[in-house]
């Protein structure tokens, strides 16, 4: 072995001393080029990992850079339960953020709390609730499984009015974070406010129910609002009509639903 040799493996094992330690090699100037991939540290250091060890370096980030969506989620909740950003705050009992799965298949959306979720400070637990409830189990969807529960307003409108623009668009934010984080394979806005705040339409429930549109990118399907449902039970087959438009279009997005619904679907021809 030559004295260039030598330096050339001596140089190689320093090299892989400092990565199989910290993973890194900095360097002031690279003069060749390989499989790696580059970034800048904030001294501009320059940082390079080859390609093959890309994901074992993002998995050991320190945790305060790779927050959970459950993490993201709960900090969500706490700027809502502190929010004073519209009149609803002085009338609230509890705020009412929303609850669910994190990689939720459906994100339910509702108009607002009513007086029992603005009592426990969560979304759908009164008479309504339990019927949505109700609705979803059939086609295999549940808030505990697969679904998140959310309002277009998170803290109740006094005497379960709807809400008022202003409120809307003072809420607005916190509901588009959650879709953000969530990232649902589909939407169901439930009656007329979540359905027209939404879509930006004038037309009324009645008219859109059962449609597919899109709300930027996700499918997006308006159907009744369970109050409505209770005030007017002629409506429930519509709805169950809506609910295995659902079911069919989760069993096409998501093979695991699709496997598990089966036999369900088979039975109750959907
Ligand atoms: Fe804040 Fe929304 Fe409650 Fe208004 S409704 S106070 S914007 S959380």
């Amino acid at each position: 072995m030559t004295a260039d040799q030598k330096i050339v493996v001596a140089d190689f094992l320093d090299n892989a001393e400092s990565f199989l330690l910290h993973r890194y090699r900095a360097h002031t100037k690279y003069t060749y080029e390989d499989d790696c991939v580059t970034s800048t540290l904030q001294d501009n250091t320059a940082l390079f990992v080859p390609s093959f060890m890309n994901k074992t370096v993002e998995n050991e980030l320190p945790a305060e850079t790779k927050k959970t969506k459950s993490q993201i989620l709960k900090e969500i909740a706490e700027k809502i339960i502190s929010c004073n950003a519209c009149d609803l705050a002085h009338t609230r009992i509890m705020t009412v953020p929303g609850e669910g799965v994190p990689h939720p298949l459906a994100l339910i959306i509702g108009e607002g709390p009513g007086a029992a979720e603005d009592q426990s400070g969560r979304p759908f637990v009164g008479e309504a609730g339990q019927l949505l409830d109700r609705m979803l189990e059939p086609i295999g969807l549940s808030r505990t499984k697969n679904c998140f529960i959310a309002n277009i307003v998170k803290c109740r409108p006094p005497g379960n009015r709807d809400p008022l623009p202003q409120e809307i668009t003072a809420c607005d934010a916190f509901l588009q974070k959650q879709i953000d984080v969530l990232k649902p394979k589909v939407i169901v806005a439930l009656g007329n406010v979540p359905s027209k705040t939404l879509l930006n339409t004038e037309k009324g429930i009645t008219k859109i129910r059962g449609c597919w549109t899109l709300y930027n990118g996700i499918p997006f399907l308006p159907t009744y609002h369970p109050s409505y449902l209770l005030r007017d039970p002629s409506q429930k087959a519509a709805a169950w009509e809506d609910m295995k438009m659902l079911c069919r279009r989760l069993a096409e997005l998501d093979s695991v639903y699709a496997a598990e619904t089966e036999s369900l679907r088979r039975d109750r021809k959907i």
